[in-house]
C-alpha cells in the first residue's frame, strides 16, 4: 500500500481506502474492504447509497415491471375463464410503492455501512494528485488524502444531440421511472434493454407505445431467435416498432412533441405526449480529473485496468461501468470484490467464464457466454441445441409456450460455451447455464442433472438432452 504521511497532514481527512462512487461497484468494494480490516471511505453525490442501480435503475424498474406483469397476467387469464375488470391505475400509489422498495434497500445499505464502520461522504470527488481528491458538496469543498483508491463512478445516459432536453416531456430512464403521468402516446427511442423494459411498463399501464430503433433488430447483438418471440408479442401490443429508423427532429409544442423520422420505412411525422430517449450509456471516467492522479482514461471515458482491477497507477483501481462493457451491476460487484481483496493483499483476479445479460421484458430475454452472432462473426465452431417451450408442460400451464431454451456446445469437448433463453423468468433460469459455464460443465452434465418436474428449469436440462441426442420429450431425437 502507498504511504501518504505527507499529504495526510495537509488534508481535511485521510482514508486508508477511498472509493469514488457508491453504486453496486463502490459500496461492494467499500464493504468487502471493511470486512477485510481496511478503513474505507466512500464518496458519492447522492444522498443515498446504491448508485444508479438501486436509486434510478435496476431496482425501481423491476418494481414497476412487477406491476406490469400482474396487469398482463390479469388480462391473459381472461382467455382461460377468469375475467377481471380493466385495472384502475393510481399512478401516485404505484410510484410510492416503487419508492418504498428503493428506500428499503438504500436504508439497508446505510445501516450496513455504519455497522461496518465505512465512512460515507456526500459530494463529487475529483483527483487533485495521485493521493488526494477534492470533494465538492453543498457545504463547500474538502480534501481527502488516501493510501489506495477505487474509481467506481459508473456511467451516464447518452444523448442524441439537438433534441429539446429542457422539455420535461422528453425523458431519460430516470425521468421515465419518475412516472410523472401516464402519457397517451409514448415514443421510445432506442430498442435496447432500457427502452424495451420501460416500454413494457408503460404499455401495461395503458400508454400507446411506439419503439424506434436505429439498427435492423431490437436488442442488437442478441441472437435473433431469442429476440423474435419478444418482438412477436410486443408487435401485437404496441402501436408500432420501427427498425432501421432514425429520429431526425423533435419539435416541442403545447400539443405534444412532433417527431420526424428517417429510414427506408420511416413513418410520416408523428405527435407524441412523451418521449423516452434510451440510446445507451457512456462511462464517467472523464468526470473525475484522472489526469491529476496520472490515471489513463480514453477519449470515451473508459479507464483501462488489468485483471486485478488496477489502473496504470499502482495504488488506484477501477471497477464497474467505467472500466468497460457490459455495463451491468453484477459485473461491477464481482470486480469490486477483486479490487478490495487485492488491496487487502490477496492474490486474486477477475476472470469469469461468462457474464449473464438479462432484459426483464415480457417475455424476458437472457443470455450468457458465446452467442451465435459472435460465434459466426469470429468463426467459432459450435453445436446448437434448442428446446422449444411449446413442448414444456409447465410453459403450457402458465400459458406462455413461446419460449425457447438454447445451448451452444463445443463440438469437441462437449462443454457448454453459451446459452440463451427467451420466456417468462428467463432471467432466473439463465443462472443454471452461467453456473454450468463457470464450472466447465459438459452438455452431458446438464442432461444428467435431474431437474424438478414440471418446471421451466427443466428446459435447460431438456436442451442439454437435445445436445446429447437423448431427448424423448420432442419428436425425432437427433442422431449423434
Ligand atoms: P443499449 O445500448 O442496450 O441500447 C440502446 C439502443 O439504442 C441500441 O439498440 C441502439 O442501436 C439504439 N440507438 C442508438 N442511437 C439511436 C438513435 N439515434 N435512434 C434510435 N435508436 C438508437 O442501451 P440502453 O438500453 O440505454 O442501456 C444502457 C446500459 O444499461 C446498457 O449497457 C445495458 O446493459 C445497461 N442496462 C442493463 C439492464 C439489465 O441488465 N436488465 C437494464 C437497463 C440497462
Amino acid at each position: 500500500m502507498a504511504k501518504t504521511e505527507k499529504t495526510k497532514a495537509k488534508t481535511d481527512h485521510h482514508a486508508q481506502l477511498l472509493v469514488l462512487g457508491a453504486g453496486p461497484g463502490g459500496y461492494t468494494a467499500a464493504f468487502r474492504a471493511a470486512d477485510l480490516g481496511l478503513k474505507a471511505t466512500v464518496v458519492d453525490p447522492r444522498a443515498t447509497l446504491g448508485g444508479v442501480c438501486l436509486n434510478v435503475g435496476c431496482i425501481p424498474s423491476k418494481a414497476l415491471l412487477h406491476v406490469a406483469r400482474v396487469i398482463a397476467e390479469g388480462e391473459e387469464v381472461g382467455a382461460h375463464g377468469v375475467r377481471f375488470g380493466a385495472p384502475e391505475i393510481d399512478v401516485d400509489g404505484v410510484r410510492s410503492w416503487k419508492q418504498s422498495v428503493v428506500d428499503k434497500l438504500t436504508e439497508g445499505l446505510a445501516g450496513m455501512a455504519k455497522q461496518r464502520g465505512v465512512e460515507v461522504v456526500q459530494g463529487s470527488a475529483r483527483f487533485t494528485s495521485p493521493n488526494t481528491v477534492e470533494v465538492i458538496s453543498e457545504e463547500g469543498a474538502k480534501s481527502i488524502s488516501f493510501d489506495n483508491a477505487i474509481i467506481a463512478v459508473g456511467s451516464s445516459v447518452a444523448q442524441i444531440p439537438g433534441l429539446p432536453y429542457d422539455d420535461p416531456r422528453l425523458m431519460d430512464s430516470t425521468g421515465a421511472l419518475d412516472l410523472a403521468d401516464l402519457p397517451g402516446r409514448l415514443l421510445v427511442i432506442g430498442g435496447g434493454i432500457i427502452g424495451l423494459e420501460m416500454a413494457t411498463v408503460y404499455d401495461a399501464l395503458g400508454s400507446t407505445v411506439t419503439v424506434v430503433e436505429l439498427m435492423d433488430q431490437l436488442m442488437p447483438g442478441c441472437d435473433l431467435d431469442l429476440v423474435r418471440p419478444l418482438q412477436k408479442r410486443i408487435a401485437g401490443r404496441y402501436e408500432a416498432i420501427h427498425l432501421s429508423t432514425r429520429v431526425t427532429e423533435v419539435k416541442a409544442s403545447k400539443d405534444g412533441l412532433l417527431v420526424t423520422f428517417d429510414g427506408p420505412e420511416a413513418p410520416e411525422p408523428q405527435l407524441y405526449d412523451r418521449i423516452l430517449v434510451a440510446v445507451g450509456r457512456r462511462p464517467n471516467g472523464l468526470e473525475v480529473d484522472c489526469a491529476a492522479a496520472g490515471v489513463n482514461v480514453d477519449e470515451r471515458g473508459f479507464i483501462a485496468v488489468d485483471a486485478r482491477q488496477a489502473t496504470n497507477v499502482a495504488h488506484i483501481y477501477a471497477v464497474g461501468d467505467v472500466v468497460g462493457e457490459p455495463m451491468l451491476a453484477h459485473k461491477a460487484t464481482h470486480e469490486a470484490k477483486v479490487a478490495a481483496e487485492v488491496i487487502a493483499g490477496h492474490q486474486v483476479i477477475f476472470d469469469p467464464r461468462g457474464i449473464p445479460s438479462v432484459a426483464y421484458t415480457d417475455p424476458e430475454v437472457a443470455w450468457v457466454g458465446l452467442t451465435e452472432t459472435k460465434a459466426k462473426a469470429q468463426g467459432i465452431e459450435y453445436e446448437k441445441a434448442v428446446f422449444p417451450w411449446a413442448a414444456s408442460g409447465r410453459a403450457l400451464a402458465v400459458s406462455r409456450p413461446e419460449g425457447v431454451t438454447k445451448l451452444l456446445v463445443d463440438p469437441t469437448t462437449r462443454r457448454i460455451l453459451g446459452a440463451g433463453i427467451v420466456g417468462v423468468s428467463a432471467g432466473e433460469l439463465i443462472a443454471e447455464a452461467v453456473h454450468a459455464i463457470e464450472m466447465g460443465a459438459e452438455a452431458g452434465d446438464l442432461a444428467l442433472t435431474i431437474h424438478p418436474h414440471p418446471t421451466l428449469s427443466e428446459t435447460v436440462g431438456l436442451a442439454a438432452e437435445v445436445a446429447e441426442g437423448t431427448i424423448t420429450d420432442i419428436p425425432q431425437p437427433r442422431k449423434r
